[in-house]
């Protein structure tokens, strides 16, 4: 068991600040009845702005460079996330840099193999005994993110005190303001933020790798604007989508394809489809064969026959993705008129090893 220092004044404040919410909020209802309209879109305005400053200011462009920002934008990013108290880009960054590279392990700060709550919460209430400045080495050359590293306490009070302020003028509701944009928008916030690291490495599909404990979750990512697609964004760190495709549910990828469209953010990092179908054909090979060999019912033999057939025909898939995806290299000038030819030879093979997936599937019940 390791040995961890407890750094007190941070439970009493992500244990207090909604025990102060739930114990005022009755008296508030009271008095005042039901926040303004005005109270509930501001805070749903400012929640909005805390969250995706995390997903893809935070984590997207300081975590994980899948693409660069303009200093504006990346300012009124910084100011969010000082907005949200939830750490510094540094920090952040540092901690998520060690996650990905660590997943799963002890090194891992928010592993989840230390629980669901270790992962969720309770590895914030420990002194960091890890921290590796080499993993953010690049990002000390940042000034804007150093400076915001540096006066993060007095930011943090000096923000936040005078959004409460300003909400609190414009409103003329001033506890509604404490209640309602401060305290209820932290709350909201962090635990969504925590849940990335808990609901997204716990419920779940994995149908790019399982190398990992990270999961694919639609209903994770309606409140974690797109984080959901943990398992893809696990097995390709470096692309700007964690919802790959176009129906599932990323405002965050969808924010930074608007940044890239109105010149604000550019160079965004795309894994190629080629990448994506063979990570999918090798983790269904993985899974079948799992499966093939766990069938007490099946001989020793027709097990590993199967096995075999199983193994060639992923193979055999394999190989002719790549044989198409050279001569799609090879052919750039020919290559937007035969990408929807490629496009179209690659789904098919895809298709014909999903229908031999699902029949070896349907005998084996
Ligand atoms: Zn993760
Ligand atoms: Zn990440």
């Amino acid at each position: 068991m390791k040995h961890r220092e407890i750094q007190w004044h941070v439970v009493a404040f992500l244990l207090g600040y909604p025990l102060l919410f739930l114990a005022m909020l009755p008296f508030y209802l009271s008095s005042h009845g039901a926040p303004s309209l005005g109270m509930i879109l501001t805070t749903i305005v400012l929640m909005l702005g805390c969250g995706l400053s995390i997903t893809v200011g935070y984590h997207r462009y300081y975590s994980h460079k899948t693409y660069q920002l303009n200093p504006v934008i990346e300012f009124i990013m910084l100011c969010f996330g000082t907005l949200a108290v939830a750490s510094t880009a540094l920090k952040w960054s540092h901690d998520h840099r060690l996650h990905h590279k660590h997943v799963d392990t002890e090194r891992d700060p928010y592993s989840i193999k230390e629980g669901f709550w270790h992962a969720h919460i309770l590895w914030i209430f420990y002194k960091n005994n890890t921290w590796e400045e080499s993993i953010i080495k690049d990002l000390f050359k940042n000034k804007m993110a150093v400076f915001q590293h540096r006066f993060y306490t007095p930011l943090v009070f000096g923000l936040n005190i005078g959004q409460i302020l300003l909400v609190g003028w414009l409103t003329n509701d001033y506890i509604g303001a404490f209640l309602f944009t401060f305290l209820l928008r932290m709350l909201f916030i962090h635990h969504a933020m925590y849940s990335i690291n808990s609901l997204a490495h716990y419920y779940g599909s994995q149908p790019y790798s399982s190398e990992h404990t990270a999961v694919n979750n639609w209903l994770i990512s309606l409140i974690t604007f797109g984080e959901g697609y943990h398992n893809f964004h696990h097995t390709f760190p470096y692309d700007y989508r964690n919802g790959v495709r176009w129906y599932q549910f990323d405002p965050s990828k969808m924010v930074i394809w608007a940044l890239n469209k109105l010149g604000l953010a550019s160079n965004l990092k795309k894994v190629s489809d080629f990448q994506i179908a063979k990570a999918l054909i090798r983790e269904d090979e993985k899974q079948i064969v799992k499966k093939i060999h766990m069938n007490q019912q099946l001989e020793p033999a027709k097990r590993n026959l199967l096995v075999e057939e199983i193994q060639n025909l992923a193979h055999e898939l394999r190989t002719r993705l790549e044989i198409i995806q050279e001569s799609a290299k090879q052919n750039v000038s020919n290559l937007t008129k035969e990408k929807s030819e490629k496009d179209e030879t690659y789904r098919e093979c895809l298709i014909e090893w999903y229908k031999i997936c699902n029949q070896y599937l349907a005998t084996e019940k």
